[in-house]
């Protein structure tokens, strides 16, 4: 290789040695070489920028671009197809919509290759927005233009979208390939749409796309997510060729569907037929384990790994603890957490992380700080991990302190840190202030709010009962609004009492999402508070006809190391007289303090005193007394709810708490409340 670089080169010969130094990874000398060369013509600047990203410096790449444009420079499409793979490389949304405006602007708007490489760029940013209207603008699609979108609807976390490009894809006469099949039948999966997922297996078969090892990996995932475990084993049986990602997949769908035994049947066969295990594999097997509540083979997987030569990593740590955010695994936590503790890291910022988060979500938040403050080192994520703990425990102006603290500490802020803070202000009512951060996004951050952060804005103008705005930040939102964002409309209406806006969003989540109950309750609920019988019937009417069912309202609370579970009206527990006796007690020192039952809450029509007796039922109450009559000299308990607090019970426990003088933490779906004082947490506002 050359030792000293050469001065005035011509262009050709410099070219040449750029490639040279660039195909070696010399980046460094290419580079320097580069720069000497006074005007390098386009191949020449295709060639480094692709250099930089092959060789993992996307930024340098983008940023070479840039001093093109500065010249003055027309680019071809050589060079605008290497500059969009290096915004792909980097997710660097911004310089990705400078691109396609290039290449409209120098008309490459119809070509296909490029049109293909800008959507793919756009599905990297995850902006589907970007790769919809290049997908549209172009006359001729392939099937790498519809693999492309789909992968990119994917990226973008809209598989219903992804399967709808499919179709469509269909019905224009493109027939998938191998890579098309492959990056679809995940949708499906995670939309757990068996139906086209057979359709999907059908074509395979009858087109013989034959013995594709990570199309039938997808496809005994698909099924195993789709719960058709029967499928799922079959399609994995007759594979004549298992890689590690079947494996894998199968044991996953064994566990998926409660089977414990076969899958760790299946993971010991691994291990006897010496087939590579990966640490996915381990990341599986305990992942399953915890899933199912079987915490103690976990930990005994745990050992056995490291036995056999793995080192857990922050994956396996981050699988366990997701699994340990019910009460009945915070035990599990806390003695992987000793685990952690005596076996290996505690610098390891991910696995640390996910710790901090686990205590949040069991409900212990001063523990999670404790730790958060312990970490040596904090990146955005743990930052973001404990802000948005302070937000799902209702602490606004926490969270907010902590987010400029991050700030001072010249942390970057990532979109996950928006959407953690931007719902704190929504729990908290800070409207002002979470305008003020969503306008920074872009402006100051250079970080284009998605369809999440549009969404918390609607949370936040909801929550405040702001509902007439919040409406108008949907209609105006550049992203298709999500559930989430109909979904706080609506909650909010329901607060507030407001029928018109109320149906308008349920119009559109029964669209989006048909069988999720909670929408068709609460516009029942919104109805019948109303007054308005009739059409609260029809709701319901629809419900049952489109086969959704409500989901049963239940609660849980720990005593002594035993989760203990409620449904309204549980008259088959323990000491359920007990806890009926304890309750009528605590009833009338209630009305004594000032509670008056809230039966709006009680969506039976009947009269009035049975309306305050279902409630006295509601699982929440008969949780919270229960875990009172048990405490032991505990000064707080914690009861989680699978659905939402309900109003009635709300007021009641901020009495209960006060009257018997604990704590009262509840967690419902939504959020925390921290009962003390006779007062909430969430300010009643949830
Ligand atoms: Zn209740
Ligand atoms: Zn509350």
């Amino acid at each position: 290789m050359l030792s000293k670089l050469p001065s005035n080169l011509p262009p050709h010969l410099g070219l040449k040695f750029i490639k040279i130094y660039a195909n070696s990874g010399d980046l460094r000398r290419a580079r320097q070489l580069f720069d000497t060369i006074s005007e390098p013509d386009l191949r020449t600047w295709t060639v480094i920028i692709d250099a930089y990203t092959k060789h993992g410096f996307p930024k340098e790449a983008v940023s070479l671009y840039a001093e093109l444009q500065k010249k003055n420079i027309q680019p071809d499409k050589l060079l605008l197809l290497s500059v969009a793979k290096a915004c792909a490389a980097s997710s660097d949304l911004y310089k990705a919509k400078e691109i396609n405006e290039d290449a409209i602007k120098f008309g490459f708007g119809p070509d296909l290759i490029l049109g293909n490489a800008l959507i793919d760029m756009y599905g990297k940013c995850r902006y589907s927005e970007g790769a919809k209207r290049v997908f549209a603008r172009l006359p001729v699609k392939d099937v790498i233009s519809w693999t492309s979108i789909a992968a990119c609807y994917m990226n973008c976390g809209l598989p219903g979208e992804a399967v709808r490009a499919f179709h469509e894809m269909g019905l224009n006469g493109v027939r998938p390939n191998p890579v098309t099949l492959s990056s679809i039948l995940p949708a499906c999966s995670e939309l757990k749409d068996l139906s086209s997922g057979r359709q999907i297996h059908g074509f395979i078969i009858r087109n013989e796309v034959g013995d594709n090892v990570f199309v039938n990996s997808a496809l005994v995932n698909m099924y195993a997510s789709c719960l058709s475990i029967k499928k799922a084993q079959l399609v994995f049986e007759t594979m004549s060729q298992r890689d590690i990602v079947s494996w894998n997949a199968i044991i996953t769908a064994h566990f998926l569907n409660g089977e414990c035994e076969n899958a760790l049947c299946l993971f010991q066969q691994m291990i006897t037929e010496g087939i590579k295990l990966d640490g996915a594999s381990w990341n599986a097997v305990i992942g399953g384990c915890m899933q199912n509540g079987r915490t103690k083979e976990a930990l005994q997987m745990l050992s056995q790994m490291q036995v056999l030569g793995f080192r857990p990593n922050q994956i396996t740590i981050t699988t366990l603890l997701p699994a340990c955010t019910s009460l009945e695994s915070l035990r599990g936590g806390k003695e992987i957490h000793g685990y952690a503790f005596r076996h290996w890291f505690f610098e390891d910022l991910t696995a640390t992380t996910a710790l901090v988060l686990t205590y949040a979500k069991c409900g212990d938040l001063e523990l999670a700080h404790r730790l958060f403050n312990m970490m040596p080192r904090r990146d955005a994520v743990a930052w973001s991990t404990m802000i948005s703990a302070h937000s799902m425990h209702g602490n606004g102006d926490e969270a907010l302190s902590l987010f400029h603290k991050m700030l001072n500490s010249r942390i970057k802020p990532n979109a996950m840190t928006f959407t953690a803070v931007l719902s704190g202000c929504s729990h908290s009512r800070l409207v002002d202030e979470a305008l003020s951060i969503f306008h920074s996004m872009s402006r100051d951050h250079l970080i284009e709010p998605d369809a999440e952060h549009y969404s918390c804005m609607v949370d936040v103008f909801s929550r405040a009962g702001r509902l007439e705005e919040a409406y108008d930040f949907i209609k105006n939102m550049p992203v298709q609004p999500s559930a989430s964002a109909w979904g706080a409309l609506l909650g909010a209406c329901r607060v507030y009492k407001n029928v018109d806006l109320g149906r308008l969003a349920a119009k559109q989540l029964l669209q989006i999402e048909p069988k999720n109950p909670g929408n068709y309750v609460i516009l029942s609920n919104i109805l019948v508070t109303a007054k308005l019988w009739g059409e609260a019937s029809e709701t319901r009417k629809l419900m049952r006809d489109r086969g959704v069912k409500k989901i049963p309202g239940s609660s849980w609370v720990q005593v002594r190391n035993k989760v203990y579970t409620f449904v309204a009206g549980d008259k088959k527990i323990d000491q359920s007289d007990e806890i009926d006796r304890f309750l009528d007690e605590l009833g009338q020192k209630m009305r004594v303090a000032g509670y008056m039952p809230n039966t709006e809450f009680v969506l039976q029509d009947v009269d009035q005193e049975e309306k305050e007796d279902l409630l006295c039922n509601h699982s929440e109450k008969l949780a919270v007394a229960f875990g009172i009559l048990n405490l032991n000299g505990a000064s707080s308990i914690r009861v989680f709810k699978n659905l939402r607090i309900c109003g009635d019970c709300h007021s009641a426990i901020k009495f209960i708490a006060k009257i018997v003088g604990v704590q009262i933490i509840v967690r419902d779906s939504l959020r925390f409340h921290h009962f003390k004082d006779g007062f909430c947490s969430c300010r009643d506002f949830w």
